[in-house]
């Protein structure tokens, strides 16, 4: 262990990171950011990180208003109030953004990302499914929830973290998406809610919300039984508004209950921020909320999180502001031209197949074709990578695993020319490949996880 005390200024900048024990002297600031910098020069740069829809980019206006807030303490909102006011605002404009009716008191929460929401709007359903049945003066012991395969990890942290029995319907090679096909399998009087996707982590695609809302409201006719649906709009909540405006999966669907989204990913602010919307406040259960009054006045949580960070929600406030419908659905739309004008590319190349039906958001998602025998989807990520350039290469949720995925996520801040130079690189690295055979073998997966967010 070094002892920094007794360092000479020269010495500081070459000092080693203790692994194992706590540092122990103190060194000037100046040594010590540059140490902790460049241990971590060789990561990976974020704006060639294609295998994630997190926001790698804002503009400096953005970050000088992080900058100057980055000290608020989110959850103090005797001490911000206005801060808070300004949450509750934009609360108000995503229930506007997803059409929720006007007529009813909207009702949500920034959170820390899609999951903290994901778990959030869980736990209402779970409390209110369990206050209804008690008030029939039914078995409230076995609450379930149904989704498709293709759901991310977060949901099914939240079916084990707060025990809630796990109904996920396998997907199947060809299609990656939760239908209405097999509802009657999974769905039953215990169900919580049904979770449906708007622009799903593999393909980027939408679960087919209307036939399923249509199934659960025949359903309802049938049995009874009224199971609420939400929407795990993470990526989807900030694409579809602005491109389909005609295209009903949200609010205008009655049976919709809740929508989260992801502000770090097409909300355009850097991590960590997410949103839940309820389509009224009445359902979001009271039970789930705290008034405390240790920061000074008295405050409601409702949030898993209690500290946070304000300034990715002030950032989201400027984002609304800055660009406002049109400049969101100009971006939008830019950045799925960009991801079409890839495919293109990829598909001409010859060597990809495209897997998804519908190109909603700016994912490209490609499988190798048949006929390439000698490489497979590893290989083309591991070799793009001498370039830079992270593509997730991954094998698809049960009963899929035969098919193995590249995914590239196209964001905002990527242009015609990285595009272009994007699938030169790519096409490159097959054309090598096909020379000189590959050898990546599928990384061995653990039976519980999913593809990367
Ligand atoms: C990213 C993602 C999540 C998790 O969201 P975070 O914001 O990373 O916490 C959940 N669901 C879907 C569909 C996602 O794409």
């Amino acid at each position: 262990m070094s002892k920094e005390r007794n360092l000479s200024p020269y010495e500081e900048f070459n000092m080693e990171i203790p692994q194992e024990e706590f540092p122990e002297g103190s060194i000037s600031a100046r040594a010590a950011k540059s140490i902790v910098d460049s241990a971590m020069w060789t990561d990976a740069n974020p704006m060639l990180n294609l295998s994630s829809f997190v926001t790698t980019y804002m503009e400096p206006e953005a970050r000088d208003l992080m900058h100057e807030h980055v000290h608020i303490n989110y959850v103090d909102h005797d001490m911000y109030p206005k801060t808070y006011a300004m949450e509750q605002i934009m609360v108000k404009w995503l229930h506007d953004l997803w059409n929720g009716p006007k007529d009813k008191e909207p009702y949500g929460a920034a959170t820390v990302g899609s999951s903290e929401a994901c778990m959030l709007a869980g736990l209402a359903h779970k409390w209110n499914w369990r206050e209804k049945r008690k008030a029939e003066g039914k078995d409230a012991s076995n609450p379930n929830m149904v989704t498709g395969g293709n759901v991310q990890i977060v949901w099914k942290k939240f079916m084990r973290y707060f025990d809630v029995e796990d109904k996920i319907i396998p997907l199947k090679p060809g299609n990656y998406r939760l239908t209405a096909e097999h509802l009657d399998e999974y769905v039953d009087e215990n169900t919580i809610c049904v979770v449906a996707i708007a622009g799903q982590t593999f393909t980027g695609e939408d679960d087919d919300i209307q036939e399923i809302h249509d199934w659960l409201d025949a359903y309802e006719e049938k049995t009874g039984i009224s199971i609420p649906l939400h929407i795990d709009g993470a990526s989807g909540g900030f694409v579809n508004p602005f491109l389909y405006p005609d295209y009903e999966w949200d609010f205008r669907l009655p049976r919709v209950a809740s929508i989260n989204a992801s502000g770090h990913k097409f909300g355009l602010v850097y991590p960590g921020l997410g949103w839940l919307i309820f389509r009224e406040k009445s359902l979001f259960n009271e039970g789930l909320i705290f008034y405390v009054n240790y920061l000074g006045g008295e405050s409601a949580t409702a949030t898993l999180n209690f500290s946070r960070n304000a300034a990715q929600i002030i950032a989201q406030a400027y984002k609304f502001i800055r660009h406002g419908r049109e400049g969101y659905t100009a971006i939008m739309q830019q950045t799925v031209d960009n991801a079409e004008y890839l495919r293109d590319l990829l598909v001409k190349s010859d060597y990809f197949e495209i897997m998804n039906e519908t190109q909603r958001i700016p994912v490209v998602a490609l499988t190798l074709k048949d006929n390439v025998d000698n490489f497979n989807e590893f290989d083309v990520s591991a070799k793009v990578r001498e370039k830079g350039w992270v593509l997730s290469a991954y094998t698809m949720p049960p009963n899929a695993e035969e098919i193995t995925s590249l995914r590239i996520v196209v964001r905002a801040h990527l242009n015609r020319t990285v595009i272009r130079n994007l699938a030169k690189d790519i096409v490159e690295a097959c054309d090598y490949l096909k020379e000189n055979g590959g050898n990546a073998k599928p990384p061995k997966l653990h039976k519980h996880s999913a593809g990367k967010c």
